[in-house]
């Protein structure tokens, strides 16, 4: 082999990996969006052997062979494909790590596990998710383990998505958070209450839709590029920086719940957008850790979407799609009730303020998961302690508890943090941004171009 043809070799082995990904990642929006409730086994055995394709081909002889002599001979090579091997050995080694039959079953218990969680939430049915949630968890410690022996296995989840994130960092992280937002909330309590019902009218589904098309135009994305989709949990996935998807959920009586999730979701698929292009089709491609990730989609939704003046400029839109619902409503009506703080069970709708607690309930329990203090079986009664504990609330039923979010029916456990992470990264990324950008003025003129770009140039294109 010599130094061109491994070269070839290596962007043939990630043109292929990127395509299985494309196939396996249309499978799984499908899944979501269109395919009917119980058609999950068919597409398991169609992932199954995907998935057995990749393992293959990303762990096999011929790769890894390719891979070594491209690392050995780095001296001929440039910058960008020595990072891009290297994340990519990094990938890989976690993956050999797995036996083969393991990681396929896994991907095919991920499936299915899917539809059951889709069930169980509709029907607050937490005693048919269990054993699969069980399964979950033990695979996850497992493969940790597989990864990296003898190394805290929660501390290697961890890692997977925010590289050095360890449970020492978070617990010192969340305590600062706590000790400054637990008394702010009890304060706030004590305020005069906010008035926000008349955002609890009805707004007829079409026209939130229609609104989601707004929204999605002032925040300057293209949608030749971008699609949008109703799911019953918001997400956003991308094919290439050329393809992206965001998905929303319609509550006829709460329009804003949408509203904040396409801001949301809508920050992902720019940060995708806005990708550095010579990094497309690389094993790079994409936006970087999940907590970056999720910096961008915070930024938007409160920083961006939660103040004055993005309330200010889009108002007057807001009024005329619904105009019966609004009348006699000012714009500082609707930034006050969009802003109100008050301690809630969900926690893609909750306030910029007790968000973080919400997270803190998920990454204590995931943290007992693991460590085996905790039992899934118990995890219903787990929630609800907790969330009385730090948000003084009381979990209803399951379904607005313990089964609510799909991240562990998705096998990610270790996520979770991003989201508080990427809230912190995302203030810290504001105060930098000022001091280059009148990020004020741009928000009041409804213009995120000067935004857009200043991330762009100072994040995105990096990857
Ligand atoms: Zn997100």
């Amino acid at each position: 082999m010599d130094i061109n043809e491994a070269k070839n070799n290596f962007r043939d082995i990630i043109s292929k990996l990127n395509a299985f990904n494309h196939a396996a990642g249309v499978i799984y929006l499908d899944a979501l969006t269109a395919a009917p409730s119980d058609t999950a086994e068919g597409r398991g055995k169609t992932l199954g052997i995907l998935s057995r394709y990749m393992y293959d081909l990303s762990t096999g002889e011929p790769t890894r062979e390719t891979v070594k002599y491209l690392l050995e001979n780095t001296d001929k090579l440039d910058e960008r494909l020595i990072r891009e091997l290297k994340e990519f050995d990094r990938e890989n080694e976690y993956m050999r790590s797995i036996p083969a039959e393991e990681y396929v079953e896994f991907t095919v218990l991920l499936n299915e596990a899917d539809a059951v969680w889709h069930k169980a939430k509709e029907q607050n049915n937490f005693a048919s998710f269990c054993p699969y949630l069980e399964k979950i968890f033990d695979t996850n410690r497992k493969f940790a383990n597989y990864y990296k022996p003898g190394e805290d296995a929660y501390d290697v989840l961890l890692d997977r998505y925010e590289r050095g994130m360890n449970k020492e960092t978070l617990d010192k992280f969340f305590r600062s958070l706590r000790e400054r937002i637990v008394p702010l909330i009890k304060k706030i309590s004590q305020a005069p209450p906010i008035d926000d019902s008349f955002l609890h009218e009805e707004y007829p589904i079409y026209k939130q839709r229609e609104f989601s098309d707004y929204l999605m135009k002032v925040m300057g994305i293209d949608r030749t590029h971008c699609g949008i989709a109703e799911t019953e949990h918001p997400f956003t996935t991308n094919f290439n920086r050329k393809d992206v998807r965001i998905t929303t959920h319609y509550h006829l009586n709460d329009f804003t719940r949408s509203m904040y999730s396409v801001i949301h979701e809508g920050g992902h698929a720019t940060y995708e957008l806005n990708c550095g292009e010579q990094y497309d089709g690389t094993a790079i491609s994409g936006g970087n850790s999940m907590s970056i990730h999720e910096s961008q989609s915070r930024f938007y939704e409160n920083i961006v979407g939660r103040s004055r003046e993005f309330i200010e400029y889009i108002y007057p839109e807001i009024c005329r799609i619904f105009p019966d619902q609004t009348a006699g409503h000012s714009a500082e009506d609707f930034y006050r009730a969009i802003n109100k703080s008050e301690p809630s069970l969900i926690r893609i709708y909750a306030d910029e303020l007790t968000y973080p607690l919400h997270i803190m309930v998920r990454y204590e329990i995931e943290k007992a998961v693991i460590s085996g203090q905790a039992k899934v079986e118990d995890l219903p009664d787990l929630w609800a302690e907790k969330m009385k504990e730090y948000l003084g609330v009381t979990v209803p039923d399951d379904t607005r508890g313990v089964l609510q979010d799909s991240h562990w029916s998705g096998g990610s456990v270790g996520y979770f943090p991003s989201y508080a992470l990427g809230s912190a990264y995302g203030a810290q990324m504001l105060q930098a941004m000022k001091k280059d950008i009148d990020f004020t003025a741009a928000v009041k003129e409804g213009n995120l171009a000067p935004i857009v770009g200043w991330l762009t140039d100072k994040l995105y294109r990096h990857c």
